[in-house]
């Protein structure tokens, strides 16, 4: 069987290796050909069509550190996928050795792993702490006819700027999803919309999103006291796997009524039903950790805007990138000058890593020197070894 090294050369793999890793996982394997395969290395986003010479579903972390052993021993390019979700389809590479990271333990790998992407390792297992919330949150949209966006911008604008911590607030534009709660005359129309979620007390809540459901004349309503488990997948149904996706995403460190004007401008011209302009407010305590808390970086942010393409056919690639693209260009003068690294699609550059990662970088590259000098973990947002 052919495969592929890590420096890109294509090799033959015998049976007899794959027949000793199968031998020695736990976890089932998948080859070309075999029922499970096209499931097991499919991603959300439909744009991204790779075909590994063999996938492994790991069960446990000696089967991690098999894959890892054999991969090494024959110079495999290995890849990783956790939950598949990212938007440039991205996996990493690994290393065989087991170690603990944590606050007390090797201290620069733990920092690294808090933001550097999967550059360090193979995460096995991880201890946190939970912050309770719910059972009930008060969240949901509110929507109205695109014709209103000037005012409910303005109003979005001003909510975020006087939010409580528990209080966020996303803007979107996009065309009607055929949505229960939306009229079906409406459906596949342009609207804008706003989603809350409270995540402290219900009754005080309530008071915060009062002046969204008293806005205007909305078209539908479904901004409620509901379980925070409901919440989570509130939005699942308008993002299946298998669509084609192709983003651009900005950090902001406001949101200036000429932004507004020209958001309005790019959604009036989307090409998909499932395509959206979205605001993401994302201060709070983000912005309150210093910057080399961990690599995170961009913490002076306090948007995301993201330009969120999203369509069924490769026919329709073109106009749907081009319409990102378009945007983007028009209003990367907005940006920070920063990029919020899990919305980078796969054809940004080390430029994006940087604007990514920001400050951290030259550390994350000597911590990287450090667990992983020969790149070994390198399909990912990589960071090269100094
Ligand atoms: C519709 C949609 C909405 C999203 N909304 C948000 C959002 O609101 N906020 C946000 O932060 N992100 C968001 N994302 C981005 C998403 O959360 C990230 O891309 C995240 O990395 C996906 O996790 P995953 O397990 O599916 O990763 P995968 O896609 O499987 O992998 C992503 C990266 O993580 C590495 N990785 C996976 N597992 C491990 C592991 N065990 N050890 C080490 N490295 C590993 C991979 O090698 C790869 O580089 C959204 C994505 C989509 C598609």
């Amino acid at each position: 069987m052919k495969a592929k090294t890590m420096e890109g050369r294509e090799i033959d793999l015998e049976q007899e290796t794959l027949n000793g890793l199968k031998m020695r996982l736990q976890g089932p394997m998948f080859t070309p050909g075999d029922v499970g395969y096209d499931e097991s290395r499919t991603v959300w986003n439909g744009m991204i069509d790779k075909r590994p010479a063999v996938v492994v579903r790991c069960l446990g972390t000696a089967d991690v550190i098999t894959c890892v052993q054999i991969a090494r021993e024959h110079e495999l390019l290995l890849c990783l996928k956790g939950g598949g979700h990212n938007i440039a389809g991205l996996a990493t590479a690994a290393d065989a050795r087991l170690v603990h990271a944590g606050s007390d333990e090797n201290t620069d790998l733990f920092w690294g792993l808090r933001g550097g992407g999967g550059n360090f390792g193979v995460v096995t297992g991880i201890d946190y702490v939970l912050h309770p919330v719910g059972p009930e949150v008060v969240g949901g949209v509110v929507a109205w006819p695109a014709s209103a966006a000037p005012k409910v911008l303005e109003l979005y604008r001003t909510l975020v700027e006087k939010a409580p911590p528990e209080l966020t607030l996303t803007a979107l534009m996009r065309p009607a999803p055929p949505a229960p709660w939306l009229p079906k005359d409406m459906h596949g129309k342009p609207i804008v919309a706003l989603l809350a979620c409270y995540s402290g007390k219900p009754e005080e809540g309530e008071k915060a999103v009062a002046p969204i459901k008293s806005f205007g004349n909305p078209i539908g309503d479904v901004l409620v006291r509901r379980p925070y488990t409901q919440m989570q997948s509130l939005l699942d149904a308008t993002q299946p796997k298998g669509r084609r996706n192709y983003w651009k995403s900005e950090y902001l460190p406001r949101v200036e009524p000429s932004l507004c004007e020209k958001l309005i401008d790019h959604a009036a011209k989307i090409r998909s039903p499932h395509s959206s302009i979205g605001l993401m407010h994302i201060g709070g305590a983000l912005n309150s950790l210093t910057d080399d808390h961990s690599p995170v970086g961009n913490r002076d942010a306090h948007y995301v805007l993201n330009l969120a393409g999203s369509w069924e056919q490769a026919g329709e690639d073109r106009a749907n990138i081009e319409w990102a693209r378009e945007a983007w260009h028009d209003i990367k003068s907005f940006s920070t000058g920063g990029t919020y690294i899990n919305f980078l699609t796969e054809d940004e550059g080390p430029e994006r890593t940087k604007a990514a990662l920001g400050k951290g970088l030259q550390r994350l590259a000597e911590v990287k020197a450090r667990w992983d000098p020969e790149n070994v973990f390198r399909t990912n947002r990589n960071i090269k070894p100094v």
